[in-house]
């Protein structure tokens, strides 16, 4: 991978149930060159989470201590937990020339913007209120309080939409994930992408591969 290439960072936000997940989890599969960011959290595991693979599970004084540390691009607190983003990992991928996607809520998103202005945000909406609820349901996974907690936080949540380039309303899922892939197809032949990844050509083109 040539040295100046710099891989691009996916920012996917949604509130609760919208399907961020699972949406995450479908690109990873049919996409090697994107590494998620593994996240440290203080929520306690799901049935079924499991440690580096989810989340990073942490007490309160850990992530405090890694948050004084500066060892945290960027954290929230988010449905009464603390959540953030790892910085080592991600700055090592990114210079790899991996992309680098961020499951995070809008809170971080706007931190990265200002490390990151060219990080794309991606916002993820149910197509209505009541599939969402039914669907925070129907996954299982969360105690009916948490469950109301996190549908009471869905309306402030996307009303931060208009600050994400992208919105995907999440009704059929083949379509959601197909449109998410989309976007991360024409990010990768924006110039900065394609100068980089192709300076031999370029070169040969006579053409600049360096921003103006
Ligand atoms: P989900 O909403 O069902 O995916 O539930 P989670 O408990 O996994 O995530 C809760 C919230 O925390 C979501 O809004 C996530 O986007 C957000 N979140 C997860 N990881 C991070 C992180 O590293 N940083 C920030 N800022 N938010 C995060
Ligand atoms: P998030 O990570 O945003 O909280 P999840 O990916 O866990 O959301 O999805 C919440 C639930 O909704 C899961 O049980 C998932 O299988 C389901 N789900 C996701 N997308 C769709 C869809 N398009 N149609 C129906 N159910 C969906
Ligand atoms: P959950 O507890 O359902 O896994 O996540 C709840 C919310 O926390 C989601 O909106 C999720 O995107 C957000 N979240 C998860 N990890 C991070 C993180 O590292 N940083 C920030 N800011 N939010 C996160």
């Amino acid at each position: 991978m040539a040295s100046n290439y710099y891989g691009n960072i996916f920012m996917v936000v949604a509130p609760s149930g919208a399907g961020k997940s699972s949406l995450v989890n479908a690109l990873l599969a049919q996409d090697s060159a994107v590494m998620l960011s593994i996240s440290c959290t203080t929520r306690p595991p799901r049935p079924g989470e499991k440690e580096n693979e989810h989340y990073r599970f942490v007490d309160k004084d850990e992530f405090i201590r890694m948050r004084d540390n500066q060892a945290l691009l960027e954290w929230a607190e988010v449905h009464g937990n603390f959540y953030g983003t790892p910085r080592d990992r991600i700055e090592q991928a990114i210079a790899q020339g991996l992309d680098v996607l961020l499951e995070i809520d809008w809170q971080g998103a706007r931190q990265i913007r200002q490390h990151f202005p060219e990080a794309i945000g991606i916002f993820i909406l149910p197509p209505s209120i009541e599939a969402l609820e039914a669907r925070l349901y129907a996954r299982g996974q969360d105690a009916p309080q948490v469950i109301s907690r996190r549908l009471l936080a869905a309306g402030s949540e996307m009303s931060h939409v208009s600050e994400f380039q992208y919105v995907i309303i999440n009704q059929e899922f083949s379509v959601a994930i197909s449109q998410l892939a989309q976007i991360v197809a024409a990010t990768r032949l924006r110039y900065a992408t394609q100068a980089a990844r192709n300076a031999h050509l370029f070169s040969q083109l006579g053409i600049s591969s360096t921003p103006s």
